[in-house]
């Protein structure tokens, strides 16, 4: 299979001052089939918008490497950076941020076709923006209004007619759907999901819960702390979580997946979520996991494939590991 994107040993810190070092990315290696949807799912402060800034070169590396369709995306050169950014773009949560208040969609569509001087002809290019605002759902007439004239929906629908644009391969999607209403974010998943199929395009998909992703992604990263804690193939991440955290963020779905006979027992995770800056010794989720051994603060558990394209990281699932006894029950409501 073709991995287009592989990122291995990453890391991100950021220096914060006072010597204190925020661990932003820890350690993270993963990669992406071309034409497949991974999904990256983590609390806020988790590191998976890092990620995707690092992986688009927004952000230097800490350690470690970001390899773009064969390339080390941190040593292009200015020729390479430009027609780096025509194959990879970016979907961002909040459409309206990042869309300019003042340009109307069809200058904010256009945009990058005149930085990338995509077309010499005015009205060839006027042609693209018609033919890109159908593509997601949207017509001509759009074009000379403002974004603010448009709901949350339709805003990123025109943030996704900018990001195809330049005709890409890769599209970061970093929470596209977490601001809108929830039949809003299912229409927005399944134009992602025809334009995938129209135009071959690979999706790196952020999200902060487990409720959408299921929808879109072939295989699911999930992280926490800047971990990657587990990694596996979207029904199995269902059907058989390894890991603590992700059967409590699974637990946590408030619409109960179809799917699923049994509505999952709710797993309430204790205290609160630890600063990066002093992230907790051993495993890092270890302050909140309602299995945490006494191995669980001495040591980090080594990221493992447990069952095929099944990984981990939690002691719980080392045969290494003898006593396994929990340091307090399991809460459960
Ligand atoms: Fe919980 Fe320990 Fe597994 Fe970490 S390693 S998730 S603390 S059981
Ligand atoms: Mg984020």
């Amino acid at each position: 299979e073709d991995k287009i994107l592989q990122v291995n040993n990453l890391k991100k810190y950021f220096q914060m001052g006072k010597g204190q070092v925020l661990k932003a990315v820890e350690d993270v290696s993963f990669y992406v089939k071309k034409g497949e949807t991974f999904g990256l799912v983590g609390e806020s402060g988790c590191g998976k918008s890092t990620i995707g800034r690092t992986i688009m070169g927004l952000y230097d590396k800490t350690a470690g490497d970001v390899t773009f369709a064969g390339k080390n995306v941190h040593a292009l050169d200015e020729k390479e950076k430009f027609s780096f950014y025509r194959s990879m773009q970016m979907i961002f949560q909040d459409p309206y941020a990042s869309l300019n208040p003042r340009s109307t969609v069809r200058e904010v569509i256009a945009e990058p076709m005149e930085v990338h001087r995509l077309f010499s002809n005015k009205q060839e290019q006027v042609a693209r923006v018609y033919e890109l605002l159908e593509e997601v759902g949207l017509n001509r007439d759009h074009a000379n209004r403002y974004p603010h004239e448009f709901s949350g929906g339709q805003r990123q629908r025109i943030g996704i007619a900018r990001a195809l644009a330049l005709n890409p391969d890769f599209i970061i999607a970093d929470e596209p759907i977490s601001a809108l209403d929830v039949s809003v974010q299912a229409q927005v998943v399944n134009l992602l999901k025809d334009l995938q199929m129209d135009k071959g395009l690979t999706f790196l998909f952020i999200a902060h819960d487990l409720s959408m992703v299921k929808q879109i992604s072939d295989r699911i990263a999930v992280m926490y702390l800047g971990n990657m804690v587990e990694l596996t193939a979207s029904e199995a991440l269902y059907d058989t979580p390894l890991h603590p955290y992700t059967q409590a963020l699974l637990s946590a779905i408030p619409i109960p997946d179809p799917d699923i006979e049994e509505s999952r027992e709710r797993i309430i995770l204790e205290g609160e979520l630890p600063s990066p800056i002093n992230p907790p010794s051993g495993c890092v989720f270890r302050t909140r996991c309602p299995m945490a051994m006494e191995i669980c603060s001495i040591k980090k558990p080594a990221w493992q494939e447990v069952e095929q394209s099944h990984y981990v990281a939690c002691h719980l699932y080392d045969d290494t590991v003898e006593d396994k006894t929990p340091l307090k029950r399991l809460s459960t409501v």
